[in-house]
């Protein structure tokens, strides 16, 4: 039934590493470091890649081989490499593309430790960049230079929800020949297939929406044939592999995505709308709320909104505190993408290495909240935030 494994759900359960003599129905773990070789021919023409094979756990093993074929698949790329997680995916990317004299363009809301790579080591190895903020529609075209050697983007962005035109972004890489990278860590290939809007690579942190149970770091880089063994030569030969088991759990995690994420999109949406117009909040920011500066450009590029929401609550960073503290269910922590609803504030935790200009400008405000809305009863979800709001007053 070739069709049939082409669709999503079933790519996503039915692309297994091949059965072993044991005749397992759920994959086995391999850990294993290395691999054992037939004859010394073998050998030879594995070493000289004149043939694929496992030959070593840093290059390969079939766990991490089927998570990436599944997300290939689900993607829609052509090739794909896991790395031990999404900022190794992040790094290998971008640093398997660039040499000392080349310069970046950016979305300006990037998630923090991209922000990093980008301005404080890159710089280090004569790499420029140049941020574009998301409203800034024609300032793309403007920062691009004769030494401009990739696009790189996010969206929706980690905090802020900002969604950039995938379309408008992907006709600008081709048409100057160079790559757009697109980190899809928040909406997953579930809600929106970058590649399909002319983007050449997608990064993954697989450690959020595809675990989907705050269990492992992972990552993956999606994408061109030409692209991916740029990373790939980089990734063998400097280690950020993904390990067996994290690839393991990661594997069987993307067989129930759409499942989850179903869920995850549906009770994200009923919070934003109860929220939205809370004497307590100042703004509700979600892609799917019509209220939302690119809400067109959301629904055009994703199915569903994301299972992320932004609260600004009035009161600044002591009513958060306050807030913070006074959850009774929802947990404190600073990931997201899990069954369990997390609140973070990013001013004090994930961006408080950025300068309060840095943060202003990809509007990271004081009274800013990010809730990654779980899978726990929508209405206990909406309680829990409610109480809380109430007894920071
Ligand atoms: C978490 C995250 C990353 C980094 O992923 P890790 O797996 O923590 O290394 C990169 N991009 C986005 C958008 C993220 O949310």
């Amino acid at each position: 039934m070739p069709d049939q494994t082409q669709r999503f759900e079933t790519a996503a359960i039915r692309t297994q590493a091949p059965r072993s003599d044991a005749r397992e129905h759920s994959v086995p773990l391999f850990l294993t470091s290395s691999f054992v070789f037939d004859d010394a021919e073998q050998a030879r023409a594995l070493f000289s890649e004149e043939i694929e094979g496992a030959v070593y756990s840093r290059y390969s093993n079939p766990n991490t081989d089927e998570f990436v074929r599944k997300l290939c698949l689900l993607e829609g790329g052509e090739d794909g490499l896991a790395t031990a997680s999404g900022m190794a995916a992040v790094y290998a990317a971008i640093a398997s593309l660039v040499k000392s004299g080349d310069h970046i363009v950016a979305s300006r809301s990037l998630f923090g430790s991209t922000h990093q790579i980008l301005t404080r080591l890159l710089p280090r190895w004569g790499v420029s960049f140049t941020y574009v903020d998301a409203s800034d529609d024609a300032g793309w075209e403007g920062a691009l230079r004769p030494e401009t050697r990739l696009l790189f983007v996010e969206t929706p962005s980690n905090p802020g929800l900002d969604v950039l035109d995938l379309a408008r972004l992907g006709a600008l890489a081709r048409a100057r020949g160079i790559p757009l990278i697109v980190d899809n860590c928040f909406a997953t290939p579930y809600l929106q297939r970058p590649l399909a809007f002319g983007a050449s690579l997608v990064v993954h942190s697989a450690t959020k929406w595809i675990d989907g149970q705050g269990r492992v770091l992972g990552g993956a880089i999606i994408g061109d044939k030409a692209l991916v063994a740029e990373a790939r030569f980089f990734a063998r030969h400097t280690g950020p592999s993904l390990s067996p088991f994290n690839a393991w759990v990661l594997s069987k995690s993307l067989e129930t995505l759409a499942v989850r994420l179903d869920r995850h999109c549906e009770n994200a949406l009923a919070l934003a709308t109860h929220f939205e117009g809370h004497e307590a909040l100042e703004q509700v920011r979600y892609p799917f709320l019509a209220s939302h500066p690119q809400h067109a450009l959301a629904r055009a590029q994703m199915s569903q909104g994301g299972g992320i929401v932004v609260l600004v609550l009035r009161g600044g960073i002591e009513r958060c505190r306050r807030f913070i503290d006074a959850l009774q269910m929802c947990s404190h922590s600073p990931n997201l993408g899990d069954t369990r609803s997390i609140v973070t504030h990013p001013t004090s935790t994930t961006h408080s290495k950025l300068t309060e200009d840095e943060r202003q400008a990809v509007g990271i405000v004081p009274g800013l909240v990010r809730v990654s809305v779980g899978l726990e009863h929508i209405s206990d979800i909406i309680a829990d935030i409610e109480q809380a709001l109430v007894a920071s007053a």
